[in-house]
């Protein structure tokens, strides 16, 4: 039985429509001057830390704490400025699936495990209204490592439910091949929903416990017995 579940965000939950994408290309480009820096990029499934430190290298800089707290605060205030201004929306079932683990008798409880910083992931779900019910997570600005990110987050929901959880009594959900990955990596149950990009093939492919093209209609007695 699941008792706890990890969302990813981005291509899962909401689709930012390259909101995202286009503050982080913003931010490298005020921060060092390198307008089409960010071009080449691959976003999908990974970590904002990882995306950071592989722009650098691109580019000769080298990292550190302080430089990346700085350039984190600027892609916040570049995302918060951003985001109203692209129609993105949720995926259909989002709502219904956090509405019914509120709702329910054992509920679940619910965590973040995302490659977004935590601010970006405020930023973005408070956009949506979707904020409040996270009470865990882990984010990408603590580490550049998913499966990393993922271990954190089970950590965290452990302390929270103040009891210790079987790996398969975690559930993680997530569009890409990346999220599966670090839920194998800490023995989790995956969920992979094709709302993000990758085809359902792919997705069969990398090994998830359970592939949907849509979260919608996924009753929430069926995801608890994945
Ligand atoms: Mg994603």
């Amino acid at each position: 039985m699941i008792k706890l579940i990890l969302l990813d965000i981005d291509g899962t939950m909401i689709h930012a429509k390259g909101a995202g994408g286009l503050a982080f290309g913003r931010a490298f480009g005020s921060m060092f001057n390198l307008p089409d820096g960010a071009k080449g990029l691959r976003f999908a499934g990974r970590t904002d830390l990882s995306l950071l430190h592989e722009f650098m290298g691109m580019h000769g800089i080298l990292s550190s704490r302080a430089l990346e707290r700085d350039f984190f605060a600027l892609y916040a205030h570049w995302l918060a400025e951003m985001l109203p201004q692209f129609e993105g929306n949720v995926f259909p079932g989002v709502r219904d699936l956090m509405a019914s683990c509120r709702d329910h008798p054992e509920g679940p409880e619910l965590g973040l495990l995302t490659g977004n910083t935590r601010l970006g992931a405020e930023i973005k779900l408070r956009h949506f209204d979707l904020w409040e019910d996270f009470l865990i997570g882990a984010y990408g600005d603590e580490d550049p490592s998913r499966p990393v990110l993922a271990g954190l987050a089970a950590r965290r929901g452990q302390e929270h439910l103040r009891t210790p959880l079987q790996p398969d009594e975690i559930l993680v959900i997530g569009d890409t091949p990346s999220d599966v990955a670090c839920a194998q990596s800490i023995g989790a149950t995956s969920l992979a929903v094709a709302t993000g990009g990758f085809s359902i093939e792919a997705l069969e492919q990398s090994g998830a416990t359970r592939v949907v093209d849509s979260l919608e209609g996924l009753g929430l007695e069926t995801l608890l017995s994945l």
